[in-house]
């Protein structure tokens, strides 16, 4: 199995998991289900076009974990992680592909713009609903612990704090 092909499935188990499912998040006028989890977990299998496909890469060159990319009409839309994925198989890698992939759910409603900033507090909000979510016995992660593998880098004290107050 690629790493490719690994990311592609952990995205597909991740989003469909019962942790993911169980999430509902109101927000204005909006609402985010299992439901858009489960379009986007699809969508990952579908070939990529403007319609409903999405690729998988493992490129990301980007300064943080991984990255959700929109490109311009007609040239369809990618959820990336680094060459070395840096949580691979982890809690971590599962907040990351939640967190990804809201901004997935927004970019596959058509005809609604949500502002940058509620974008990415929406996507923040969602991942750590899935950490919360976990039956007894699953991985959960502590912000106030910070057990991220390395070479996470370390938390800045007002990242700390933000962390620590949605958890
Ligand atoms: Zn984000």
């Amino acid at each position: 199995m690629t790493e490719s092909q690994r990311f592609r499935e952990k995205i597909r188990a991740t989003l469909m998991s019962s942790r993911c499912q169980k999430i509902v998040l109101a927000f204005g006028a909006h609402r985010i289900t299992g439901l858009d989890y489960s379009y986007v977990a699809l969508a990952v299998l579908q070939r990529v076009d403007a319609v409903v496909g999405l690729d998988v890469r493992n490129d990301y060159q980007g300064k943080g974990s991984g990255g959700f990319e929109s490109r311009d009409p007609g040239h369809g839309a990618a959820i990336l992680e680094p060459p070395h994925p840096l949580f691979a198989n982890t809690i971590h890698e599962e907040m990351l592909i939640v967190h990804e992939s809201t901004h997935a759910v927004f970019a596959a409603w058509k005809g609604t713009t949500v502002r940058r900033l509620m974008n990415e507090a929406v996507a923040y909000i969602a991942d750590s609903i899935y950490n919360r979510n976990g039956a007894s016995g699953d991985p959960t992660f502590d912000p106030a612990v910070d057990n991220r593998p390395p070479p996470a880098k370390p938390f800045t004290p007002a990242d700390r704090r933000v962390m620590i107050a949605e958890s």
